[in-house]
C-alpha cells in the first residue's frame, strides 16, 4: 500500500479516522509494530463516540466463526490487560447466561452450542436447578434452563479505550483531537490526502474507523458503505451489595423489543440495555420516556428482586449497523490504500482489541490462514444477505 508523500511531517505510515472502540486499539497495535501513526478525531478526547455508550459486555458467545474467534482473542487481551500494562480497566470475569423460558429459546441456544463448541468456546447448557444456583434470583416459574459461558465478562469501555490511548501515545502514535476529517483527495485508486478542518495529511494507508459516521467517510472516498446509525438505550442503577454474577440475556422478542440484557457491575450498579423493535434508525441520542418502563417491566418479570433498585441515569447511543449484523473489516474495493474497520454493530467494544490486531495484520500484509476465514465473513464485498442469530 502506498500514498503520495507530502512533506515528511505530514506523511504517515497510517492515518486512522476515529479514536473509538476500534480506532484507538488499532493505533496501539500499529504503533507497536513500528509504524508512524496519526489518529484524527472529531471530538476533544478518546472514546467519546459510541464507545462510552457501551455497557461494557464482552462475550465470545456468538453465532459465527468470525466474531467467536475475534472475541476469544479480545477476552485474552482484556483479561490480561492489568498484568501486561498495569492499568485497571475493571475487567470482571462474570460470565454470560442466555436464559430460556420457552422451548423456542432452548432450541435456539442448544443449536448454537453446536456452532460454538468447535471453536473452543466454554459455553454449556445448564438445567434449571443448576442455573438457579448460578443466578439464584432468576424467576423460577417457566424457567427451563439456559447457557452459561464462565469466561465471558465485562470491562469499562472508557478506561479500556483510554488505556490503549496512553500506551499508543507512549509508542509514538499521534492523536489530533477536535479535528474532524472533512474530505479526501483521490487520484485513480489512491487516497492522496486526508483533509481536516485544520490541515491536510497523507499516508500509505488510511483506515476508516469512524463508527456511526463511517458511511460519510466512505463517501469522501467515493464508496457507499452500508453502515447506518441505529439508536439504542441503556441505564444504570444505584449501587447495591453484589447479588448477581453473570450478564443475563433474554432473547424472547415482545412488542417493542427483541431482547434485553443486564448485569451487575463490580461496583454494585446494575447496568442494562434493550434492543428496540423496530430499529430506531438515525443519529438521535436523546433519551426517550418509553425505554425505562418497557425494559423495567421485562427485567422485573425475570428477576423480581430488581423492583427495589432505583435507576440513576439513562442514556442513548448509536450502533453502527450493517444489513446483516456483521462488521465490515478488510481492504476497501477500488482503492489501494483504504482499509475499513466499520459496522461493528452492537459489539464494537468487545471486538475492538482483536479488531485492532487484525487491522494491523491487514496493513502489514501478514494475515494468517485463520484471518482469511474470519475476513471472508466480514468482507466489504459480501452480499449482506445473511442475518446474525445473536445480535
Ligand atoms: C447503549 C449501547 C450499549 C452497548 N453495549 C455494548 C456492549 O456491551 N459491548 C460491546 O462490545 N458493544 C456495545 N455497544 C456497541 C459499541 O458501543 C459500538 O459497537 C462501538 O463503540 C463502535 O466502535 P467504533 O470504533 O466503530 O465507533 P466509535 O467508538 O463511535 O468511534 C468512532 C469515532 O470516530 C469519530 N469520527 C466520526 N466521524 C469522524 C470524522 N469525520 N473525523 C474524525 N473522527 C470522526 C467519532 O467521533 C468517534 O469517536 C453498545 C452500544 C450502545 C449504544
Amino acid at each position: 500500500m502506498g500514498g503520495s508523500k507530502m512533506d515528511n511531517k505530514k506523511h504517515f505510515d497510517a492515518i486512522i479516522i476515529g479514536a473509538g472502540s476500534l480506532g484507538t486499539p488499532t493505533a496501539y497495535y500499529l504503533a507497536e509494530a513500528g509504524l508512524k501513526v496519526l489518529v484524527l478525531e472529531s471530538v476533544p478526547s478518546v472514546g467519546q463516540g459510541s464507545n462510552k455508550r457501551a455497557i461494557g459486555g464482552i462475550r465470545a458467545t456468538h453465532s459465527d466463526p468470525a466474531k467467536i474467534r475475534m472475541c476469544l482473542r479480545s477476552i485474552e487481551i482484556f483479561s490480561t490487560f492489568k498484568d501486561r500494562f498495569g492499568d485497571d480497566i475493571e475487567w470482571d470475569e462474570c460470565g454470560y447466561s442466555f436464559v430460556a423460558y420457552s422451548e423456542r429459546e432452548e432450541k435456539i441456544l442448544k443449536d448454537l452450542l453446536l456452532i460454538q463448541k468447535p471453536y473452543g468456546l466454554q459455553n454449556d447448557w445448564v438445567e434449571k436447578s443448576d442455573l438457579l444456583k448460578i443466578i439464584p434470583d432468576l424467576n423460577p416459574i417457566n424457567l427451563l434452563g439456559g447457557t452459561f459461558s464462565p469466561k465471558d465478562g465485562s470491562a469499562s469501555p472508557l478506561l479500556a479505550n483510554h488505556a490503549f490511548y496512553t500506551h499508543a501515545v507512549k509508542l509514538g502514535a499521534q492523536f489530533h483531537f477536535s479535528e474532524p476529517v472533512v474530505s479526501m483527495e483521490i487520484d485513480h485508486d489512491l487516497i492522496t490526502s486526508v483533509t481536516t478542518t485544520k490541515d491536510s495529511y497523507s499516508a500509505d494507508v488510511v483506515i476508516n474507523a469512524a463508527g456511526a459516521d463511517a458511511m460519510q467517510i466512505g463517501r469522501m472516498a467515493g464508496l457507499e458503505l452500508p453502515v447506518k446509525p441505529d439508536s439504542h438505550e441503556a441505564a444504570i442503577t444505584e449501587p447495591v451489595a453484589r447479588f448477581l454474577g453473570p450478564m443475563v440475556v433474554d432473547i424472547r422478542p415482545t412488542e417493542g423489543s427483541s431482547n434485553y440484557y443486564f448485569y451487575q457491575h463490580i461496583t454494585g450498579q446494575v447496568i442494562f440495555c434493550i434492543t428496540p423493535k423496530p430499529n430506531a434508525w438515525g443519529n438521535d441520542v436523546t433519551e426517550t420516556s418509553g425505554f425505562l418502563p418497557m425494559v423495567a417491566r421485562r427485567m422485573i418479570e425475570i428477576m423480581p428482586r430488581l423492583r427495589n433498585i432505583r435507576v440513576r441515569r439513562t442514556w442513548r447511543g448509536l450502533y453502527p449497523m450493517t444489513p446483516d449484523g456483521f462488521p465490515i473489516i478488510g481492504k476497501a474495493p477500488q482503492l489501494s490504500n483504504f482499509v475499513l474497520g466499520v459496522g461493528l454493530c452492537g459489539q464494537g467494544f468487545m471486538l475492538g482489541p482483536a479488531g485492532g490486531e487484525l487491522l494491523t495484520r491487514i496493513v502489514l500484509d501478514r494475515t494468517t490462514v485463520e484471518d482469511a476465514e474470519t475476513l471472508s465473513y466480514l468482507s466489504p464485498l459480501r452480499q449482506f444477505a445473511g442475518e446474525e442469530k445473536l445480535k
